[in-house]
């Protein structure tokens, strides 16, 4: 089959004339840019990572900031974005290139993939962008693509299925053009081969397109089983004096892993235990807040926050890891994002 009438050629040829060509990390062969980028694609759509990509790489323009900079800073970058591992893999693979390779950037996918949190699509993304090495891609909207012009069943996220779309997604590398070809697979997926009613009629691959051809668009990819999410509720104190707020920073794993958020009380620790010393000094009466439900990866959380108000000076709740956070204070770090849409309506 000629180039020009191949999966990958149709693609480049899509591509060139309606792929994307303007998104900020294009343009650049700088591994460390196009690292960033990837990592906060890989659970954000464009629209939303673009002001977020811009404003973390005037921050931190190369590795050797990210490296340099406490950690505080970069998930206080983040916040809004969600799955802050992220940006502690981020930052952590900074440290590690910086300390074991001298700030040089990995050069190769082999390299790359050794880096905490690349996986194999993404590390062959930067591959690809970076250096033109010829790697297959394989992120939700290639498996889409995949899926539907190959109609392929089984849910994608199945082991089997998986491989046969990473052996399918290697046979299908072109020789030449890879950057453009990655470029276009990526594009398709977002653009036209959407999730929900994908513009077949667009589609540089519609006369190859077996889901097309047998009807079957709707139904593929193969939906994921759907598993009902444990719940877990959690009771959180929310004290405000004079403008300040009292916060606790998380362990640095887990969930919201390093950001402020609000004191979390464990099973045996009452509210009134833990505020005892503030209480004490006559605090106006516990004003439960409403619920906020908020679904995370593996669990749904139910959060049951209870404002204290004092007008009593700031004083120390003796915990190590709390502090005390003004208004303005609290742009400057971290936070997940229900704690930070619920101190903007109390603060
Ligand atoms: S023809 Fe439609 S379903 Fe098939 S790959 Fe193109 S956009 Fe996707």
């Amino acid at each position: 089959m000629s180039q020009k009438t191949s999966f990958a050629g149709q693609l480049i040829a899509w591509q060139k004339r309606h792929g994307r060509r303007n998104l900020p990390w294009q343009g650049t062969n700088d591994p460390y840019r196009i690292w960033v980028a990837e990592i906060m694609l890989q659970q954000t759509q464009v629209a939303t990572a673009i002001p977020y990509y811009q404003r973390f790489v005037r921050r931190f323009p190369d590795l050797a900031s990210l490296a340099m900079a406490p950690l505080q800073d970069v998930l206080a970058l983040w916040a809004g974005l969600g799955y802050y591992t992220r940006a502690r893999n981020l930052h952590r693979a900074a440290s590690q290139v910086e300390q074991e390779s001298k700030g040089q950037f990995p050069r190769d996918f082999a390299a790359l993939k050794a880096l905490p949190g690349v996986g194999r699509s993404t590390a062959a993304a930067i591959a690809a962008a970076a250096f033109g090495e010829r790697q297959a891609i394989l992120d939700g909207n290639v498996k889409r693509v995949l899926t539907r012009c190959f109609a392929i069943a089984g849910d994608p996220a199945d082991r089997a299925v998986e491989n046969q779309l990473w052996e399918l997604a290697e046979k299908l590398l072109p020789e030449r053009e890879i950057v453009v070809y990655t470029q276009a697979l990526m594009d398709l997926g977002a653009t036209v081969c959407t999730p929900n009613n994908p513009a077949c009629g667009l589609c540089p691959l519609a006369a190859r397109c077996q889901a097309r051809a047998r009807d079957l668009v709707a139904f593929l990819p193969a939906p994921r089983p759907r598993k009902t999410l444990p719940e877990r509720e959690l009771t959180l104190p929310l004290v405000v004096a004079a403008g300040n707020v009292l916060l606790e920073q998380r362990p640095p794993t887990g969930i919201w892993g390093g950001l402020w958020s609000l004191p979390e009380l464990s099973a045996d620790t009452s509210a009134a235990t833990m505020l005892a010393p503030i209480l004490r000094m006559g605090a106006v009466a516990p004003q439960p807040l409403p619920v906020i439900r908020h679904r995370l990866t593996h669990f749904r959380l139910l959060l049951h926050p209870v404002l204290y108000r004092l007008d009593q000076p700031l004083m120390a709740l003796g915990e190590p890891g709390r502090a005390w956070f003004s208004k303005t204070a609290l742009t400057r770090i971290g936070m997940p994002t229900p704690i930070a849409k619920l101190l903007r309506g109390v603060l």
